[in-house]
């Protein structure tokens, strides 16, 4: 059967969004339209169905609305997989995206942003699906700050919760309300946002035109992949935000004129939009002129590679390269092949093997030479 109204759905528009606009324009509420009328009988709110919704559901979407599979596919977030992450989890945190604390039908936390200017202009309001994302912190169109939650009784935005309860036959605009207490998102007041720089400016527009299906710049690092920038500066954001960042952030804060309000020991899809505009802006300024501000900032505080992460291997080469080269203070450690040729070296010119003359041929400190010389001794010196 194919529906007597189907909205088309929108560029980049989220699947729930257009779930919920399918039933609003046939004047049903979501239960009865899915469960009667499409006779999908599992239950479809309680779960995040913009992640991995079940392959029955898009095949009852498919077979009612004529969108092909693709079409539908790519309205959820496993399309930014090989983008922004490798594979999007089914379940539990998942770098980029906002947490939506799902809790039955209800969202606990703050996982849908909006921008009002973009639900204002909409002839027909709807939720975009890079609306979900953390970095996501101000409007493409109107580079104004994503607002989190309604501005009059502060509820999550959940407008699918339109479609559910008294209200038999919502009208498809009320997904521009809030749910809890019908506030006009679209009135809601934008906030205007400072940048550090015009380059940090642009690079963020490049992510978010990437988002909306442009090719890929590169970027300032001239990166081909994506994927490899997207794992850098979400690593370099959360040694930025991290407990270990606090002089790191102070000296961002000075030098930038910024503040943060970190939620402490929250990652980065935790914290409040501006909080996340904050740390990208420093992120994006750091890496628009690589790495000399980083290691200005970086190495002028005292933040060492041990405090970066335990997995530097699994690091992004053009961040593993700079923190390998510039923040490591352990002491260096010659292999045991390198401390026998070298005080071979001095044994054979008749230099006598000591702490000192060690130590300074191989540039080693003092407790290692001590260590080495009594290595080479037992191994290989003359017998005493
Ligand atoms: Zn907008
Ligand atoms: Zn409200």
């Amino acid at each position: 059967m194919l529906l007597p109204v189907h909205p088309q759905p929108r560029q980049g528009e989220l699947l729930s969004s257009w779930m919920v606009r399918l039933a609003f324009s046939n004047v049903f509420a979501l239960h009865t339209f899915y469960f009667s009328l499409l006779e999908y009988k599992a239950p479809i709110w309680n779960r995040d169905i913009d992640r991995h919704p079940p392959p029955a559901l898009l095949e009852v979407l498919k077979n009612h609305t004529q969108q092909s599979e693709l079409a539908i596919q790519s309205m959820t977030l496993s399309y930014y997989e090989g983008m922004l992450f490798e594979t999007l989890p089914v379940c539990g945190d998942a770098i980029w995206l906002l947490p939506a604390g799902i809790y039955h039908r209800t969202r606990r936390r703050e996982g849908m942003q909006f921008c009002p200017l973009c639900l204002q202009s909409d002839s027909e309001p709807f939720y975009r699906r890079a609306w979900r994302l953390a970095f996501c912190t101000v409007c493409r169109e109107h580079s104004c700050l994503m607002l989190q939650h309604c501005p009059y009784c502060e509820s999550p935005v959940a407008f699918h919760r339109h479609g559910m309860g008294w209200l038999k036959s919502p009208a498809p605009f009320s997904i521009r309300l809030c749910h809890h207490c019908g506030f006009d998102l679209g009135m809601a007041k934008p906030a205007q946002v400072s940048w550090p720089d015009a380059q940090s400016r642009e690079l963020m527009c490049d992510m978010l035109n990437m988002l909306e299906g442009n090719a890929w710049s590169g970027g300032p690092l001239a990166l081909c992949s994506s994927l490899s920038f997207f794992n850098g500066l979400r690593i370099l954001l959360g040694a930025i935000g991290g407990r270990n960042g606090k002089r790191v952030r102070a000296a961002l804060c000075e030098r930038l004129g910024l503040s943060f309000d970190i939620e402490p020991n929250r990652d980065f899809e935790y914290q409040s939009t501006i909080t996340r505009f904050n740390l990208l802006t420093t992120g994006l300024w750091l890496i628009s002129d690589w790495p000399s501000r980083f290691l200005e900032v970086f190495q002028g505080e005292g933040f060492t590679r041990s405090r970066f992460s335990d997995n530097l291997h699994i690091h992004p080469y053009w961040l593993q390269l700079q923190v390998a080269r510039h923040l490591d203070t352990r002491p260096y450690l010659p292999s045991y092949e390198e401390v026998v040729a070298a005080a071979n070296y001095l044994f054979v010119n008749n230099i006598a093997v000591t702490t000192d003359s060690l130590g300074g041929l191989m540039g080693i400190k003092r407790d290692v030479a001590r260590r080495a010389v009594v290595l080479w001794k037992a191994n290989y010196g003359p017998s005493l």
